[in-house]
């Protein structure tokens, strides 16, 4: 290995930044990076551009070449761009390698025509949270209407071509896209009028399609790189800084892992540790694999085996053990001294911050994620105050029949905590059906708060259902007077006009005499105010009521023989009435009727 012993960091060494694009979904990142990645004709097969595992690489030449327009030393130090491959995939962008975020940058891609929408604004909070920086592509300028194709154009150049109304729209929509950023807290400027770079983040006008602004995009990232404070951050190093981006079985290879490989040096034969679910992975390097890169030999599936890969790279590795390796998660490589319990601590480190996010009580719902960085995120919006669902399980990948089975332990305890947030990972046909038959309930959504939505109407719905089946138990507290000249049947049912004194009557509530020893008369079954069937009554209001006994011993009570018309009527209350209320009806009681029923309790002396 003496190759890593002459290289010590120096800038005369550095690897490739990371790139990764992000954005709500058809803003157009697939088509940005299939723009970027368009080579020129006349530069034969591909301009250097390489396909990697995940990944594709663009040579410092080739940006040079396509920026050139803008700025003739625009020289690159770095040896190219890694881009990753998965474009709006937030769990990429999320991904951690050693505390920091993967990617050294991010595309941050906004349709001119839409503005902020959802997955911007999540997109964006998952950048502050790994501390990222970004450039925005404010995409689909070429939708401006009248707009005159300048392809591959630089923006400048371009704008200088349109006419005023297209200029005057353009003017418009940026600033209010600059007003929409500002509300989230961020100050945003054209690139070409950003005189604080760093403090203000810049927008760079874009077309997918006829590549307007794709230079001034390129050449952004390139002098974003060049910044002497970046120098160290890029220089190459021998400490093998490695995430897992998804974990794969391939004919032929069985599981296999695509790793970026930040920084550092792989090795066939290495021994690695991997974070697994169900501890360290220690293993050995059987293969380390790069597509073919011959186009035709690609899609057959062969690819060229490395004896040693240098950092920045997408890469495929094979070694047995694998299939349970966590996506989002550092690989370690122990070295001839290394020690092997270290770097097993290590892999777990991410996991276990994770872990420790569960909730002690182990009443929760579970959550799933496609990788440890998203399911991160995930936990951490769960978490904040105006959300505060607690969680008591955690997996990554697809939701499978055994997470389901998971899942329905909690049935017993908090129905609707027997629920699994699924956020960007499938859900197999066996679990789903599991989950129907069992009464578990998946979530799917690939924008985090969705989740929180459609888990709060979920909420809402079992709490309707259980007050529905709770309705003829709970009894809410009221105190009415007979109205004397409105006395219609005296006995079985009575029907009697009555101010509602204080509380809510409701059809169905069970009415007594508490001044005539609390003799039961019945239940209300009907209500009437101005003529018209309604199905409670509430304090001031005068309604004519039908009270009905239930048994023969309450079809006897009578006005005016059992009790006066004077004698207030109160609904009958028990100590199951009150927990059924206080469990399913707490928001529907105003905080006077509380009192009401507190004082009913002490009435009907309950404990
Ligand atoms: P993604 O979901 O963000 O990856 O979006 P896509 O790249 O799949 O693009 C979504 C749609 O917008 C597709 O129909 C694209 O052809 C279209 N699109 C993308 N970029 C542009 C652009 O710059 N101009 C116009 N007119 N359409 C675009």
């Amino acid at each position: 290995r003496a190759e890593e012993a002459n290289s010590k960091p120096s800038a005369d060494n550095l690897r490739s930044p990371i790139c990764c694009i992000m954005g709500h979904v058809d803003t157009g990142k697939t088509k940005l990076l299939d723009c970027i990645r368009r080579t020129n004709v006349q530069e034969g097969e591909a301009g250097g551009i390489t396909q990697q595992i995940g990944a594709t690489y663009f040579p410092a030449e080739n940006i040079r070449e396509r920026t050139k327009e803008l700025k003739e030393d625009a020289t690159l130090r770095v040896p190219g761009l890694l881009v990753i491959d998965t474009p709006g995939h937030e769990s990429f962008a999320n991904l951690r390698s050693r505390g920091s975020g993967l990617c050294d940058i991010a595309i941050l891609v906004v349709d001119i025509m839409h503005g902020l929408e959802p997955q911007t604004i999540e997109s964006l909070n998952l950048l502050k949270m790994r501390n990222t920086n970004f450039i925005i592509a404010l995409n689909k300028v070429d939708r401006l209407y009248g707009w005159k194709t300048c392809p591959d154009g630089p923006i400048v150049k371009t704008m200088k071509q349109q006419s005023n109304d297209v200029q005057n729209e353009f003017k418009m929509r940026v600033k209010d896209i600059i007003n929409q950023f500002q509300m989230e807290g961020l100050n945003t400027e054209l690139y070409y009028k950003n005189k604080k770079m760093g403090e203000t983040l810049s927008i760079v006008p874009t077309s997918a399609i006829s590549g307007e602004g794709v230079p001034d995009l390129l050449l952004l990232l390139v002098l974003w790189t060049q910044q002497k404070t970046m120098v160290e951050r890029f220089m190459f190093s021998n400490r093998v800084q490695c995430t897992v981006l998804e974990i794969k079985v391939i004919e032929g290879l069985g599981t296999t892992i695509d790793v970026v490989l930040v920084n550092g040096v792989l090795h066939e034969k290495d021994q690695i540790v991997v974070c697994g679910m169900q501890g360290p992975i220690v293993t050995t390097i059987r293969a380390l694999l790069t597509p073919h890169p011959m186009k035709e030999l690609r899609i057959k599936g062969s690819y060229v085996h490395h004896k040693e890969i240098k950092a920045a790279q997408g890469i495929k590795i094979t070694g047995q053990g694998l299939e349970h390796a966590i996506p989002g998660t550092a690989l370690y490589v122990v070295g001839p001294d290394g020690d092997l319990d270290d770097a097993k601590e290590a892999a777990m480190e991410d996991m276990n911050s994770v872990m420790s996010r569960i909730d002690k009580s182990g009443e929760g719902v579970c959550v799933q994620a496609s990788t440890l960085g998203s399911l991160e995120a995930l936990l951490e919006f769960l978490k904040s105050p105006a959300v505060n669902i607690p969680v008591s399980g955690i997996s990554i990948g697809p939701v499978h029949k055994k997470d389901v089975v998971k899942a329905s332990v909690m049935l017993e305890k908090r129905k609707e905590y027997a629920t699994i947030l699924a956020f960007d990972v499938k859900v197999t046909p066996e679990a789903s059906a599991l989950a129907d038959e069992m009464g578990v309930k998946i979530l799917i959504a690939d924008i985090i708060y969705h989740l929180f939505d459609q888990f709060k109407a979920y909420i809402d719905h079992i709490k309707e259902e259980r007050k529905k089946e709770v309705a003829d138990e709970a009894v809410f507290p009221c105190v009415l007077k007979i109205i004397p000249k409105y006395v219609f049947y005296k006995k079985d049912p009575i029907v009697v006009g009555v101010d509602v004194l204080e509380g809510i009557a409701k059809v169905g509530t069970p009415i007594c005499i508490p001044s005539r020893d609390y003799i039961d008369i019945g239940h209300i079954v009907s209500i009437k105010r101005n003529d018209k069937e309604v199905d409670m009554a509430t304090k001031g209001q005068a309604v004519s009521i039908k009270i009905a006994g239930t048994n023969p011993e309450e079809q006897q009570k009578s006005v005016g023989r059992h009790f006066e018309v004077e004698d207030e009527l109160v609904s009958r209350i028990t100590r199951s009435s009150i927990d059924v209320v206080k469990a399913n009806y707490r928001d529907d009681l105003s905080k006077e009727n509380w009192r009401l029923l507190v004082k009913l309790k002490n009435l009907f002396k309950i404990q």
